[in-house]
């Protein structure tokens, strides 16, 4: 399937999860996708899996809670592949805990990349949009930011993870208003549990109480939300798919 053919993406967070599932699905549609995160091993393993499939990738490695750096990777992504169609802002990071004496520093650094990491990409890559929206082959550009579940309903030990989803959600639909006469769409995707390194960022007895919580059910996939990526994308022009909410489907 090429409906993507001759359009670019850049992924950020793509060096695991959602974010590497995410790129090899863009791929697979026929687009060049730009791979954005820290780990460049990791950057380089998935830019070779899309070129063994016959796509084209180019490794961006980026920190991108720094606005320069954030905006220099959306410069170099447009420098190698030429152009910017869709924008995946996926990076992020789940430190859960109580709120009461919790460690500032996880707090900034949560933060730091679900919210300014996701803002700083997205002002840097708006004026692209805007031009790939008006000459590229399908007369849109994308942004899809990857919120949450717990964008949606907040939870105890999640008190700042939450307000950085939900933060996304308002950024999410205010950017809408302000791009549609642009025809660069805004959609959030809020998955449930996936499966993936999300959770490993915290200390053991927290990842027991998160796997406790959610019970032995079946967890989505990264392809699971790479798929719901790939729909809202691969709509016509004429549809915006504004906010998708995706649920492993024994999660109550
Ligand atoms: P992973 O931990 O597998 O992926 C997180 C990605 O973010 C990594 O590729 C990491 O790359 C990247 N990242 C983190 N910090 C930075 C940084 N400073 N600069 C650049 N990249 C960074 O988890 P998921 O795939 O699950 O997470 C992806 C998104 O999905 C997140 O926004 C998360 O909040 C959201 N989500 C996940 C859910 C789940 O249950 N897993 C549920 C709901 C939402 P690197 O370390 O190489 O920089």
């Amino acid at each position: 399937m090429t409906r993507l053919a001759g359009t670019v993406a850049l992924v950020t967070g793509a060096s695991s999860g959602i974010g590497r599932s995410t790129a090899l699905e863009l791929a697979r549609q026929g687009a060049a996708v730009a791979v954005v995160g820290r780990r460049e091993d990791r950057l380089s393993d998935l830019a070779s899996a899309i070129s063994d499939a016959g796509g084209q990738a180019a490794v961006v490695s980026a920190d991108i809670t720094d606005a320069d750096a954030a905006a220099d990777a959306v410069d170099r992504a447009v420098e190698s592949l030429g152009r910017l169609d869709i924008l995946v802002n996926n990076a992020g990071l789940m430190l859960l805990g109580p709120a009461p004496g919790a460690d500032l520093n996880d707090w900034r650094r949560m933060i730091d990349i679900n919210l300014m990491g996701l803002m700083y990409c997205t002002h840097a890559a708006i004026p692209h949009l805007v031009k790939a929206a008006a000459d590229g082959p399908r007369q849109v550009a994308d942004i899809v930011n990857i919120g949450s579940l717990a964008g949606r309903m907040a939870f105890g030990m999640s008190a700042v993870y939450c307000a950085t989803k939900f933060g996304v959600g308002a950024f999410s639909e205010a950017l809408r208003q302000e791009l549609t006469r642009q025809h660069v769409r805004v959609s959030v995707i809020e998955p449930g549990s996936v499966d993936t390194e999300l959770r490993s960022h915290n200390l053991p007895a927290v990842q027991e109480q998160i796997a406790a919580g959610i019970g032995g059910i079946e967890r989505l996939q990264g392809e699971d939300i790479a798929d719901t990526v790939g729909y809202i994308v691969t709509r016509p022009r004429h549809v915006a798919v504004a906010e998708l909410l995706v649920r492993p489907t024994e999660q109550a």
